[in-house]
This record gives C-alpha cells, sequence and structure tokens, in this order.
C-alpha cells in the first residue's frame, strides 16, 4: 500500500472508530411528560387550566430527584411538559386536550428518542373521555411505535387494563400517607434505563381486584395492607422480574376501572407467567383479607367526635372532616363541623381551614382587629352544605402573595374558635401549613382539618385523631353513594359476591 493510500486507510479507520466511540458514548435519550390528577366525579365543579400548576421544558428537571440522581454523561432527559393540579372536579376536556397536543407536538420534534418516562397519578378523569390516559397512551404510541415507557402512579389511581398495555413498565407509592414519592419515580427511572441497556421489553401482568375503599381503608402500615406491601419487594427479587404494585385506587371516581388492582413487570414475554402467577397470589390475599380493610382510627359522628374530643384526656384531639377532604378532591367549603362547633359553644378550637374566596377579600379589605359579619362556605359544596353566617374579629391576615399565588390565608375569632378562612382548596397536611397562619395546633383542644386520615407529618404530632364521618363529595361510607359507572358486582356495595382471579 502507498503511503497516501495508508494515511487514507489509516484516517477513515480512525474516523470510523471515533465515531463508533461517539456512537457508544451518546447518552440514552429519555423523553419526559406527565399528566397528573385525582378527579373526584361527585364533585360537580370541572377542573380548569387555571387550577393546573403546569412545568415546561427545563422547569420539568427542577428539583426532579430522579433526574439529579442520573449521569447526565448517560442519560440525556428531554423535558417537555408537566402538569398537575390538587384533587378536585373532573378535569375540563379542552383542558386535557391542550396539555395533551402540547406534549404530543414536542414529541414529533423529539427526534430519536429510546425512551419516554411518564409522570401520572392514575384517577386522572376527563370530560368526554372514558379514560384519557389510555387516549394520551394511545395518542403517544402513534407517534412513537414499540418505544419503552415508563409510568410512575399515585397508588390511589383506578388503573384498567387498557393503560397497562400501553405501557412497558409500571410502579406505584408503596406507602399511604405517602412518604415515597421521589423513591417511585427514581424507581422507574431506573426500571426504564435498566430495560433500554439490557435491551429488554418489559410487559406489565394486571388484575383489577374488585374492591372499592376510601384511602383511609387502604393505609400501608396497617395490616392487611401491610404484610401484602411487605411482599412487593420479595417479588422483584423473583428472576425474570422487575417490579411489583397494588393500588388501593380512588373510589370517588365513578368510572368502571375505580378500585384495587395488583401488577408485576416482567422483564420480557419470557416470564410473564411467573409475573401472573405473583399477580394471581397478591389477588388472592387480597381479595381474602377485603374485610379486614378497614379505618385505623376511631370514628364517629360530628356531634359525636366533638362531643368525644371536648371529653379527652389528651390535651389535643385533632378531627378530619373526612366527607370534605380536600385531598380526595372534596369542596373545602363544607360548614357542618364549624356548625356544630358553634352550637356546642366549643371554647378552644382551630377550624383549618374553609374554602370562601369573597369572605378572604372582605376580611383583607376590613383588616386585622376589625370585626366581620360573613356568610361563609357551602357555595361550591351546595350539595351537602351550606353556607353559615358567622361574627368575628380578624385576627390574622397573611401577606400579599407572590405572583401568580392566589393564596392567602386569614384567621378570624369565631366564639372559642379560631378559623382558618381559604381563597382555594388546599389542605392543612403538616405543622408548616400552620406556621403559615401563625397557630400552633397543639396549643388548642381540638384542631379540625379537612383530611380523611391525616398524613404523616401531622400523624407524629397528632396526640388523638377521631375521623368525623361527615357528608361530602368524599364521604367515607361510599355505600351511601349514588354509583353509576364503576363495574358490578364490585365489594362492598355486593357484599355478597365471589370472585376469583383470572386472566381474560
Ligand atoms: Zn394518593
Amino acid at each position: 500500500m502507498k503511503a497516501g493510500a495508508t494515511f487514507f486507510f489509516l484516517l477513515v479507520l480512525a474516523l470510523t472508530s471515533s465515531c463508533e466511540r461517539q456512537e457508544e458514548a451518546r447518552p440514552v435519550r429519555v423523553l419526559v411528560a406527565g399528566i397528573s390528577h385525582e378527579s373526584n366525579t361527585f364533585n360537580p365543579h370541572p377542573t380548569a387550566a387555571s387550577d393546573f400548576t403546569v412545568r415546561r421544558g427545563a422547569e420539568v428537571l427542577e428539583r426532579a430527584e430522579w433526574a439529579q440522581a442520573m449521569d447526565p454523561k448517560e442519560v440525556e432527559f428531554v423535558p417537555t411538559l408537566i402538569a398537575n393540579a390538587r384533587p378536585s372536579g373532573v378535569v375540563a376536556r379542552a383542558t386535557y386536550e391542550g396539555f395533551r397536543d402540547a406534549i404530543l407536538a414536542e414529541v414529533r420534534d423529539a427526534g430519536k428518542l429510546d425512551g419516554i418516562y411518564l409522570i401520572l397519578h392514575g384517577a386522572l378523569h376527563v370530560e368526554g373521555y372514558d379514560d384519557a390516559q389510555v387516549d394520551f397512551l394511545r395518542r403517544l404510541r402513534e407517534l412513537t411505535g414499540d418505544i419503552l415507557i415508563a409510568a410512575s402512579f399515585d397508588l390511589h389511581g383506578n388503573i384498567s387494563p387498557e393503560l397497562v398495555n400501553e405501557l412497558n413498565i409500571l410502579t406505584a407509592y408503596r406507602t399511604a400517607p405517602h412518604v415515597d414519592g421521589a423513591e417511585t419515580r427514581l424507581r422507574a427511572v431506573t426500571l426504564l434505563l435498566e430495560a433500554i441497556e439490557r435491551g429488554l421489553r418489559p410487559a406489565t401482568a394486571h388484575i383489577n381486584v374488585p374492591i372499592l375503599i376510601p384511602g383511609e381503608k387502604g393505609i400501608t402500615s396497617v395490616e392487611p395492607l401491610k404484610s401484602l406491601y411487605e411482599r412487593l419487594p420479595k417479588i422483584v427479587e423473583i428472576e425474570g422480574l422487575m417490579d411489583a404494585s397494588i393500588f388501593v385506587g380512588m373510589p370517588w371516581t365513578d368510572v368502571s376501572r375505580a378500585g384495587m388492582s395488583v401488577q408485576v413487570v416482567a422483564q420480557d414475554a419470557s416470564y410473564t407467567e411467573r409475573a401472573q402467577e405473583e399477580v394471581v397470589a397478591l389477588a388472592s390475599e387480597l381479595w381474602r383479607r377485603r374485610s379486614e380493610l378497614q379505618f385505623d382510627v376511631p370514628t364517629d359522628d360530628i356531634d359525636g367526635a366533638i362531643q368525644t374530643a371536648r371529653e379527652a384526656p389528651e390535651p389535643t384531639v385533632f378531627i378530619t372532616d373526612s366527607g370534605d377532604n380536600t385531598t380526595a378532591g372534596a369542596a373545602g367549603d363544607g360548614t357542618l363541623v364549624l356548625e356544630r362547633m358553634l352550637a356546642q359553644r366549643v371554647e378552644d378550637a382551630v377550624v383549618a381551614g374553609i374554602v370562601d374566596p369573597e369572605a378572604v377579600e372582605t376580611c383583607v379589605r376590613e383588616g386585622v382587629g376589625a370585626p366581620v359579619d360573613l356568610t361563609i362556605g357551602g357555595k361550591i359544596d351546595a350539595v351537602f352544605s351550606r353556607p353559615l353566617k358567622i361574627h368575628g374579629n380578624i385576627r390574622f391576615i397573611a401577606p400579599e402573595p407572590a405572583a401568580g399565588s392566589r393564596r392567602r390565608p386569614v384567621v378570624l375569632q369565631v366564639d372559642g374558635i379560631q378559623l382558618v378562612l381559604l381563597k382555594e382548596s388546599r389542605s392543612f397536611t403538616s405543622p408548616r401549613d400552620f406556621e403559615e397562619v401563625e397557630i400552633d395546633p397543639l396549643a388548642h383542644e381540638i384542631v379540625v382539618v379537612k383530611l380523611g386520615y391525616l398524613f404523616q407529618a401531622l400523624r407524629d404530632i397528632a396526640p388523638r385523631t377521631i375521623m368525623a364521618l361527615t357528608p361530602g363529595f368524599a364521604s367515607q361510607t361510599v355505600e351511601d353513594l349514588e354509583y353509576k359507572s364503576v363495574r358490578r358486582p364490585i365489594f362492598p356495595l355486593d357484599p355478597d359476591m365471589e370472585w376469583n382471579p383470572s386472566f381474560p
């Protein structure tokens, strides 16, 4: 070979191998998107675009622990749009379609992708759609074919087999009250990257278990779920299996897929039967122990709860106004507990809080120290609640909120009760929420919050809790709700039904 030709040969060789090296070093590209909502179909007020927090582009990866845990030399995340809103009524059709189409447009322009990671809740329900999450996934598949798709969920999602069919990997929180959100998202991404790296085609075995319970009967640190959730990490250790989930479901979404479900992800089709065996075993055990799914705190009607709290030896008793639980999509403007506490002349209590934006405006106008006569609440939930006339003195007005935030709580003293009024639905789930309104909950005899179960940060401090079984869009007594679309038979609506887990 002549010198020139040799040089040319070596040059080509060098270029080829450097291209190969570049090819090898190219980080895998994972597109990220999400539409998350827990939709309460009993709440007649649709959830609109303005109710959502939307992060676009680089914002999607800010404070995303699952993204920060990855080496950018190995993974390039392609962020698109993540939208989530507090639990509330069904999502308006145009709102969902706007988010969906914005994501799909970015998918079209994204170039070559190796995988997709979706952050979903699982209890999304959209006006005019049977299952909007399936609609979203199918449109995504139309554009991306058989790309690997992984999704992380809240265990309160209502999951259909059609949705599972569109996903390769699915994983859900394993704690309720939830303390493993970050861990779950990281697990979903890690499993997706493992599948990409090893060239796997994971598929998920799934069974809907006909059990419809409020989340308050599905606490993961309490039996029977404690033992069942403890099995999940053991299932994952079985050869060929990648992940396992149990969904408690969301009973206030009246759709056919509502209720509990179980899933096991197999690394490829050759392990499907093994995954199915584990799913059947989990579903059978769940079904066998269905009657043990009970509240883990005492329950009572409103007057009974107030009475017990007043007589309790503990310095502070938390009462949860469970039918108006805003973390389950109820209105948050129910006045029934406050009305009964005023009637019973309770001397030292906090009610946190009641939604009434006009009343907040009035208080802000009047200023701290001013006396006010107001008719509050019972406007969003005009079904189970009613407006209540009160007279009080304004104790506290939060500073003007930052641009874009409507959050401005005020506190009134109404007889012996410190009443927090809110501009929009929110929940007091931790001591920090009380600090914001300068209230020390443990300095009062009774603290009423619009929750079902206490979230972990309040559980940690509450000397005692009573769940008041109040009427509302999140009524704990699902047997009393008028279901139209939930599949039947289902426990406990059809208490005598028989069932055996099987695959269609
Ligand atoms: Zn949840």
